[in-house]
């Protein structure tokens, strides 16, 4: 027995942001936006505390390092991704990567209690120009686990080919809108061409069920739970392991 594998291993949290904006209840109540003021304060902890941001294939290829490492994403592509988040983001030279809702690009989201503005392809290639990665959230924002398979299947490589078309790069990683997905969704994201997907919960080893740290606007102790987030998985690991 090697106590090693008894402990948790080191795992590189994934921040998932939504909204840059201040809600209210009403508007917002599941709190999935964030005030730009903190998501400001919490960029200059991560600088501060000099830790290096990675891209998503970075983060596959990551090698064990000593330094503080964290990948930030943001979910469904909100224009305000690009009026408060890029500016602070380009401040800092962080890389990030944001899952588009393809077919929603230049309009308005329909998933959300209220309905937000979103990204315009201008402001998505003068990002990619910068360095943020685009990579899918679908084309409509489906539940991959509750949508007729061949729906999802096309949801899920028209999505992947309209970046790519678009932009230029290749499209291998996807958040599943809702954190949704069966092992059905499992295959039909494989068979599209994707190479790792995103949930947001606990994750388990295999390469498409990656899990995220999911950051709302409702999580004030942000050194806090990005410190022991990694203990958190462990704990859940286990309690799921005992039943
Ligand atoms: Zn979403």
């Amino acid at each position: 027995m090697n106590i090693k594998n008894y402990l948790p291993h080191r795992r590189i949290p994934i921040i998932t942001y939504h909204q840059i904006a201040t809600t209210s209840v009403a508007e917002d109540p599941e709190r999935m936006a964030i005030p730009p003021e903190r998501f400001a304060a919490q960029m200059a902890y991560l600088k501060q505390q000099s830790y290096q941001t990675l891209s998503l294939d970075q983060l596959t290829q990551a090698q064990a390092s000593a330094q503080k490492q964290v990948v930030i994403s943001f979910d469904d592509g909100f224009a305000d991704n690009y009026q408060q988040a890029f500016p602070i983001l380009e401040q800092y030279g962080f890389k990030a990567t944001i899952f588009l809702v393809t077919a929603r690009m230049g309009k308005h989201s329909h998933w959300t209690q209220s309905q937000y503005p979103m990204l315009t392809w201008a402001q998505i290639e003068e990002m990619q120009r910068y360095g943020i990665d685009f990579q899918s959230h679908t084309e409509n924002h489906v539940d991959l686990a509750r949508t007729e398979k061949q729906t999802a299947l096309k949801e899920l490589k028209q999505s992947k080919q309209t970046i790519e078309d678009k932009l230029g790069n290749a499209v291998t990683h996807l958040a599943y809108p809702y954190g949704s997905y069966s092992e059905d969704t499992l295959a039909l994201v494989a068979e599209a061409g994707y190479q790792h997907a995103y949930a947001s919960s606990m994750a388990n080893n295999q390469i498409l069920e990656q899990s995220r740290f999911n950051l709302y606007g409702r999580d004030k102790i942000f050194s806090y739970r990005l410190q022991t987030s990694l203990w958190g998985d462990w704990l859940r690991y286990w309690r799921w392991q005992l039943g």
